[in-house]
C-alpha cells in the first residue's frame, strides 16, 4: 500500500508536501496504521518502519524538534543533523536548503506549510490553540522575511487537518486568550457559541484563527488554503487526542523544497 498524503495546489510544484493519514502504516490498534509519534506507547519497531515509509515518500527523513506549544521557529541549515536538530525546543522550522525535509507532529493541533516559490524558503509549522493565540504564525512569516528576504505577500500556505469548531469546545480561560490575541474573534467566527449552549463554553475554529492571523501578517488570503476536516470527526482518516486521549497516533505535515541540492 502506499502512503498516502493530503496536499493543496495553492504549495506550488517547486515543493514536495503533504500531510498523513492514518493510511499506509504498519502500527497495530489503537495506533493503526500509520503513527508516527514515538512517545505514546505504540511499538517502537511501528513507528521506524512508519518513519521510514514516510521518509521514503518525501526523499527524506523529516526533521523536526521537541514541540512545546511555543513561538519558537528554528533554522535548520545544511549541515544540520535531524538527531541534533530534534534535542531543540521549538514548534516551527524553517530552511531555504533543497531536499531537507521538515516535519511536524500533531493529533488535532494545527499542521501549517508555507511556501515561498519566489525565494524557495519554506517551513512547517504546529499549531494548537497554545501556539495560535502566542502568535507562531506571524512569527514564521517574521523568521521567514529576516532570514531569507521573503515578503509575505508572496508565500503560499496550507493549514492541514485539525480538530475543527465542531469539536472544539473550550472553556472561559481559552476564550479569554483566543480574544486577547484576536479581539474581533466572534465577528470573524473564530469564537462562535456552544452549539449546545452550555454556559461558560464556546467553541474555537483554529483554521480560521490562523487564516486571520495570516492576513493580518500580510499573507495573501487567497494564497491561503485549509484541508477541510476534523480529526475528532473522522475516525477513519485522522488520529485525534481529544477523542482517544493518549491511545492515538500522531500525523506530521512535511515539506521541502525541490531543486539542485
Ligand atoms: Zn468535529
Amino acid at each position: 500500500m502506499t502512503l498516502p498524503l493530503l496536499q493543496s495546489d495553492r504549495i506550488g510544484a517547486g515543493f514536495v508536501h503533504g500531510f498523513t493519514t492514518r493510511a499506509g502504516g504498519a502500527s497495530a490498534p489503537p495506533y493503526d496504521t500509520l503513527n508516527l509519534g514515538g512517545k505514546w506507547g505504540d511499538d517502537p519497531s511501528h513507528v521506524a518502519e512508519n518513519r521510514r515509509r514516510l521518509a521514503q515518500a518525501v526523499g527524506g527523513v523529516p526533521f523536526v524538534t521537541r514541540q512545546v506549544h511555543g513561538t519558537v521557529v528554528r533554522r535548520v541549515r545544511r549541515d544540520d543533523s535531524p538527531a541534533e536538530v530534534a534535542q531543540h525546543e521549538a514548534d516551527g522550522l524553517c530552511t531555504e536548503v533543497p531536499h531537507l525535509v521538515l516535519g511536524v507532529f500533531v493529533a488535532d493541533c494545527v499542521p501549517v506549510l508555507i511556501a515561498d516559490p519566489r525565494t524557495g524558503c519554506c517551513a512547517a509549522v504546529h499549531a494548537g490553540w497554545r501556539g495560535t493565540v502566542a502568535g507562531i504564525l506571524p512569527e514564521a512569516v517574521r523568521l521567514l522575511r529576516a532570514e531569507f528576504g521573503a515578503r509575505p505577500d508572496d508565500l503560499r500556505v496550507a493549514l492541514g487537518p485539525a480538530i475543527g469548531p465542531c469539536c472544539f469546545e473550550v472553556g472561559p480561560e481559552v476564550v479569554e486568550a483566543v480574544t486577547a490575541a484576536i479581539p474581533d474573534a466572534r465577528a470573524h467566527d473564530v469564537i462562535r457559541p456552544s452549539a449546545r449552549g452550555l454556559a461558560g463554553k464556546a467553541q474555537v475554529d483554529l483554521h480560521a484563527a490562523n487564516r486571520l492571523l495570516l492576513a493580518r501578517a500580510g499573507v495573501d488570503p487567497a494564497a491561503v488554503d485549509a484541508i477541510a476536516a476534523c480529526t475528532r470527526c473522522d475516525r477513519e482518516r485522522f488520529f485525534s487526542f481529544r477523542r482517544d486521549g493518549a491511545a492515538t497516533g500522531q500525523h506530521m505535515g512535511v515539506i521541502a523544497r525541490r531543486g539542485s541540492p
